[in-house]
């Protein structure tokens, strides 16, 4: 579902009961999907990529607040993070090993900028100051969607679980008594875990460019869009980011991919709540301020 793969684990005492919680997890990422997803012509996400170059199109509350959220993490990131990507990405097929020339690039480049996005919180409706943009929640809504999933079981009352959507996961509680083992993969090394991180309570995504690419000439063109060339972001091969919030975790996976270690870090380090870990392109890994120190168990700033 949603392009990926989502899985569901969670404790209950009544196999009925946490039967039924699973199902209502899986119902909402159907809705979810139904809502946000652009593979879908009858989504309200493909009703705006068609019509609010002409008019305001009213997107509901909910869609609403997760696009608000979107161009807030686009200005939080000097536009790394973009919902109007797809101006360009659209015209990339991982599968069919297809992606833009450079005329369709050049051309298509000015779409992308999220500041020719308009929203209108009066009635919750959207609506694009340009022909030709378009709009993807890829790099979001699988973030929403494991957060929903979490509040969902936690209003059935389930204390310890995990819901998982392709690189992002959001953890209930737990995992009874012992902190959840979360591993970052090796992303060379097809099924190795490059770094375990235990936590709970929290959520954690990954962004890597081995999830949905193609290699031609040595290149490997990825699903992550540079928004300023249009290209695939180089330069990194995985950014994990860890927190409260997993709408915020998936949006700033994706962020820190697409502006490198220093820059990712640095970002990561002005938010309180929030870690990382990047796995740059010769395999050399990075962690946040934060973590590097419980990685070295040390709370002085001074110990490397
Ligand atoms: P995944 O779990 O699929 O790896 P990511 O969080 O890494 O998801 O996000 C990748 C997806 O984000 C892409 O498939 C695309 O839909 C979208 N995306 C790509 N580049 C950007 C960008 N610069 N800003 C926002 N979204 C992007
Ligand atoms: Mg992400």
């Amino acid at each position: 579902m949603m392009g990926t793969e989502i899985s569901v684990y969670l404790w209950s005492d009544d196999p009925e009961a946490g039967q039924a919680a699973l199902e209502d997890v899986f119902a909402e990422a159907v809705r979810i999907d139904h809502l946000m997803s652009t593979y879908r012509d009858d989504s309200k996400i493909s009703e705006i990529n068609r019509r609010a170059a002409n008019s305001a199109v009213a997107a509901g509350a909910e869609l609403f607040r997760l696009l608000e959220q979107s161009l807030e993490v686009s200005a939080l990131t000097d536009g790394a993070f973009d919902i109007t990507y797809d101006s360009v990405g659209q015209y990339y097929d991982f599968r069919a090993r297809q992606r833009p020339d450079e005329k369709t690039i050049a051309s298509e480049l000015e779409n992308i900028d999220y500041r020719h996005v308009i929203l209108d919180p009066s009635t919750h409706s959207v609506r694009f100051l340009k022909d030709g943009v378009r709009i993807n929640l890829g790099g979001i809504a699988k973030g929403y969607f494991v957060e929903r999933g979490v509040a969902i079981l936690r209003q059935l009352g389930v204390r310890n679980g995990i819901v998982t959507a392709g690189g992002d996961s959001r953890l209930l509680g737990d995992r009874r008594g012992r902190p959840w083992m979360v591993g970052v993969r090796d992303p060379r090394n097809d099924g190795q875990v490059a770094i375990s991180v235990p936590l709970q309570d929290e959520a954690i995504s990954t962004s890597g460019d081995y999830e949905r690419f193609f290699d031609e000439d040595g290149v490997r063109y990825h699903h992550i869009i540079q928004p300023s060339t249009g290209e695939p972001a180089a330069g990194v091969h995985s950014a994990t980011v860890i927190g409260p919030y997993a709408v915020l975790t998936d949006a700033l996976s994706t962020s820190v991919f697409v502006m490198g270690v220093d820059q990712g870090l640095r970002l990561i380090g002005t938010l309180p709540d929030y870690e990382s870990i990047v796995i740059d392109a010769k395999g050399q890994v990075y962690f946040s301020d934060g973590l590097q120190q419980l990685a070295t168990g040390s709370t002085d700033p001074g110990n490397e």
